[in-house]
């Protein structure tokens, strides 16, 4: 089995959580690699247009996580482009292994691992996954010029997603399983105010079909009262939030209910020196300013942690 040389701080994921561990752990002179098995950038990449993070009144999400990778290249942190397949905390030092069998040690890990699209589960989610059914309207939506679609959900997510598809779609009907969106108030006017989306309040999809391999329908049914109805669509976006890929946290490490990572105000685990940040952790808000936050803290704290780790070892 390889083994490479032994990093000061190794970073799981390469959003924007990942990316600020990266400026700061290396600004902090860590040596410091960071592991993303797709392209750096992670959920970020997926918006079409960011309207709140701080010093850019609008930017599309590709280009703002570009800035952030160009930002960390320039103090030439080392990219991996391997899966992280588990992370075993040690006293001494902590060990990921990749998936090529390679293994890296380190004193400070940092977990910026993210989440993934929460599924709905019902028939015909998975079966036309890509016919029809997705979970990225940036993505997928200009495959809906013109035609009819639904978006579930009654977050930003679902609302950003509506939003998006009217000004292609012919009609957006949101499914919202209450009678009140989650979503901030900025974003429920503009919905409120387009005149192509049609909110289906109390409404719940209870199965995708579809003709000819594509979608065609979805079936309805309204949570008061119980009535169920089929509604032609030929588009199904999938926006009601999602679950933390924590996959690779140890064992022993202390998670909510929901499956987030839960940090002292370091972002630090209950796991000496591993650290978790971004939409892994367990907060108040999940915005891409607050992950990039997380980062710095972390990276911070990491720093701290194996500057005193040396100093202890050279005693
Ligand atoms: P979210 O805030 O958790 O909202 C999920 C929505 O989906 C809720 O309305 C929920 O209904 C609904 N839902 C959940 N499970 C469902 C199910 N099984 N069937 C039907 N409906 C279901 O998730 P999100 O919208 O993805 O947002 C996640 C975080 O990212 C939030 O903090 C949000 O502010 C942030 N975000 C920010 C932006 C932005 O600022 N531009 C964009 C996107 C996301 P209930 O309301 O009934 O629970």
């Amino acid at each position: 089995m390889a083994n490479r040389e032994f990093y000061d701080v190794i970073i799981i994921g390469g959003g924007p959580a990942g990316l600020s561990a990266g400026i700061y752990a290396l600004r902090a002179s860590m040596r410091t690699v960071l592991i993303e098995k797709a392209s750096p950038g992670g959920q970020v990449t997926l918006s079409d247009e960011i309207e709140n993070y701080p010093g850019f009144q609008n930017i599309n999400g590709y280009d703002l996580s570009q800035k952030f990778l160009e930002h960390a290249q320039s103090y030439h942190l080392e990219v991996l482009s391997q899966e992280a397949t588990s992370l075993e905390p040690g006293l001494e030092r902590h060990t990921v292994q990749l998936n090529g069998a390679e293994q890296l040690k380190s004193h400070a890990v940092i977990l910026a691992s993210g989440g993934l699209p929460r599924k709905l589960n019902i028939p015909g989610e998975d079966e036309f996954y890509g016919k029809g059914v997705s979970y990225c309207a940036v993505c997928d939506g200009f495959f809906f010029r013109n035609k009819t679609v639904v978006v579930v959900g009654g977050g930003d997510t679902a609302v950003e997603e509506a939003l998006y598809l009217s000004k292609l779609a012919h009609k957006v009907y949101l499914v919202h399983r209450r009678d009140a969106l989650r979503a901030s108030m900025i974003l429920q006017q503009r919905l409120k105010a387009d005149k192509k989306i049609e909110i289906l309040w109390d409404t719940i999809l209870a199965a995708i079909k579809a003709g000819e391999g594509q979608v065609s329908a979805v079936d309805l049914q309204n949570t008061q009262t119980g009535e169920t109805r089929e509604l032609a669509a030929e588009g199904v976006f999938i926006g009601i939030g999602f679950n933390p890929n924590n996959q690779l946290v140890p064992a022993g490490t202390k998670v909510n209910a929901d499956g987030y990572v839960c940090t002292d105000e370091k972002c630090e685990t209950n796991l000496s020196g591993i650290f978790a940040i971004g939409d892994l952790r367990e907060k108040y808000g999940r915005q891409i300013v607050l992950s990039a936050a997380d980062g710095c803290t972390a990276a911070l704290a990491a720093a701290y942690y194996v500057e005193v780790k040396r100093a202890a070892e050279n005693l």
